[in-house]
């Protein structure tokens, strides 16, 4: 069947004035280019931001001056690793400075996001961050075979349908449009599992986007009730770490391959395998990621190194090198794909528990880490399930507590885990890391006892 989904997606976006298909018109001319071109274009694009971030936005004006970055107007990309780097805290305690006084975007907002550190921080971001993100979905879609307007199911969560049972009315025009199902895996009970294996089947889907632990979840379901789905042609799994034995498992059930993508609300798709499969290939078009030792030493391949993210697209709210949270491992050589964009071995360091309610519902990590969001005096959270009644919420203020917020996120937990459930609340100084050294926000005593 005619296809004709792409070309009206693609008008509409031109007649919005959306820069989407500049974008990605331009992600496709330099895929294949050679190295030292790629090279070339993102210093380019990375002295661009240095440059507006030092003239406008007063804490660049600051650290890009003393770290002898910007002298004179000049950029000195040879002391990019004299720029102190920036923490989630800096932006908290910075905010107003970090944000350019010089108007880029035609639009801007705010977002709040946790990222796999159980650190929730507000940034700032405008449309042309937007769109890259959407160009970069574009774009990885295209490297594992998918076109725009093929059927895709999303396993994804969703705390409004989870809250109400219902999205918005231009949320659902949107996935119409895109041949996108969504199905809300930030609770899944037995029968939601029965019904979404029913979707692969009637809707046989080309691909699957979704978080890891759900899509495992919903396999081990296939298999413990002797079940088939359709096998897409494409599981695409994200915001978790993809162990080996849980991608077998994927894979043996749905009969296809899962593709390793790792992005992040904060700074957008960072790196993402292509059919090849021989590494995550770095979307160095759209920013820069160093990963580093514990000495601040860029790593050698092979070794785990914390990420350092340098976003291109967001003159709005510039973030140079931003310490995300995440860790992983640079792999040598290149994708016999013959794509010049540098790749990563693993991403590693995000942990994220399902919970499980007393009726068998599995809910996702993720569910948790939203509660949190947009409450400025919660500096650190994680969540602990003791039981399926029993759950201790550790918090580590940056002000004063709110009443109102303490009763909002007890509710929403009881929403999902039923009305029994207590919610202990636990104020501390701070929260360790586990003995791996990885940092979990979600806890549950209950996930491990499969
Ligand atoms: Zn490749």
């Amino acid at each position: 069947m005619l296809n004709w989904r792409k070309p009206v997606i693609n008008t509409l976006l031109k007649v919005t004035g959306s820069t989407v298909p500049a974008k990605v018109d331009f992600i496709k001319s330099i895929e294949y280019l050679p190295r030292e071109q790629i090279e070339l274009i993102q210093k380019k694009n990375l002295k661009k931001l240095l440059l507006h971030a030092g003239k406008n936005c007063p804490y660049y004006t600051k650290v890009l001056s003393e770290s002898g970055v910007i002298q004179n107007d000049q950029v000195r990309l040879d002391n990019f690793n004299q720029i102190p780097f920036l923490t989630k805290d800096i932006i908290r305690k910075e905010f107003n400075n970090i944000v350019s006084k010089k108007t880029v975007a035609k639009k801007t907002w705010t977002d709040t996001s946790g990222g796999s550190t159980g650190v929730p921080v507000k940034l700032l971001k405008d449309n042309f961050f937007w769109d890259m993100g959407i160009a970069s979905h574009i774009f990885y879609n295209h490297m594992i075979g998918k076109k725009i307007g093929e059927k895709e199911i999303k396993l994804w969560g969703s705390e409004r349908d989870t809250l109400t049972g219902k999205e918005t009315l231009s949320f659902r025009l949107k996935n119409w449009l895109y041949n996108r199902k969504l199905l809300n895996s930030f609770r899944m009970t037995d029968s939601d599992m029965h019904k979404f294996v029913e979707a692969f089947n009637t809707i046989k889907p080309k691909s699957v986007w979704c978080y890891i632990e759900s899509i495992y979840e919903l396999a081990r379901f296939v298999k413990t009730n002797s079940l088939t789905a359709h096998p897409p042609e494409a599981i695409i799994a994200t915001a978790g770490t993809i162990t080996e034995p849980v991608k077998q498992l994927v894979e043996e059930v749905f009969q296809t391959k899962v593709y390793n993508q790792y992005g992040s609300r904060e700074v957008g798709c960072v790196a993402a395998e292509c059919v090849k499969q021989e590494g995550l290939h770095i979307f160095e078009f759209s920013q820069m990621l160093e990963v580093i030792d514990e000495n601040n030493q860029e790593v050698q391949p092979g070794v785990v190194g914390e990420n350092v993210i340098t976003t291109l697209y967001n003159h709005s709210f510039p973030l140079i090198r931003y310490r995300i949270g995440d860790t992983s491992i640079k792999k040598d050589g290149w994708c016999s794909c013959g794509r010049k964009l540098k790749l990563l071995k693993t991403v590693t360091g995000r942990v994220s528990d399902h919970f499980k309610s007393q009726d068998g519902a599995i809910i996702h990590g993720e569910y948790f880490t939203h509660l949190f969001y947009d409450r400025p005096w919660i500096k650190k959270f994680q969540v602990v399930q003791n039981d399926y009644n029993n759950i201790d919420v550790y918090i580590v203020q940056s002000d004063q507590k709110n009443d109102a917020d303490i009763k909002d996120i007890k509710d929403k937990i009881r929403h999902v885990l039923g009305n029994q459930c207590i919610t202990n609340f636990k104020f501390v100084n701070e929260i360790l890391a586990s003995d791996s050294g990885k940092y979990r926000y979600t806890i549950s005593k209950l996930s491990h006892e499969k």
